[in-house]
């Protein structure tokens, strides 16, 4: 499953690199978050542990390894590609769930704090686009479900 969304040969050259880990924001601060870990174990095809795991869902998306990455590939792409397979098996945290169906229903991630927004003095936030994205996923949804049937 993970060879469809993964670049093996890049992952190979990554476990035996390990550069990025050092300034890996989340492998510094989170006890036992380890992206080598989990690449040694994509390339062993023993990842299934991870999928319940919490630390699948704890990178930044900083992108800080793929800036530093002399393949420009990076740990987040393995870290990616698992948590895509975990939400597909409905194996992601609950707040996954709340978040989508908040972007869904609003194309917002949370509502911002307006009493907060106006003691720092920061303007109203504009609409949020939520209409044209109801039809933009409409659309796709469309397109999807004319493909399978195809
Ligand atoms: S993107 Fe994820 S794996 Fe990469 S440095 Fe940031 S937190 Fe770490
Ligand atoms: S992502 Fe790049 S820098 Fe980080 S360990 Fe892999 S090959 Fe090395």
């Amino acid at each position: 499953m993970l060879e469809a969304t993964l670049n093996f040969k890049l992952l190979e050259m990554c476990s035996k690199c390990g550069a990025c880990f050092s300034i890996c924001p989340s492998a510094t601060h989170i006890p036992g978050y380890d992206p080598r870990a989990v690449i040694k174990d994509i390339l062993a095809g023993t990842y299934e542990k991870w999928l319940s795991s919490a630390h699948i869902w704890q990178c930044l998306e900083c992108h800080f390894c793929l800036e530093i990455c002399y393949q420009h590939y990076g740990f987040e792409n393995a870290m990616t590609a698992l948590r895509t397979v975990a939400a597909k098996k409905g194996m992601h945290p609950p707040q996954v769930k709340r978040g989508w169906d908040m972007f869904i229903k609003t194309s917002r991630l949370g509502e911002p704090t307006l009493p907060a927004r106006k003691k720092l003095g920061l303007p109203e936030p504009t609409a949020s686009g939520a209409d044209e994205f109801k039809k933009l996923h409409a659309l796709l949804k469309d397109a999807r479900e004319g493909h399978k049937t195809e």
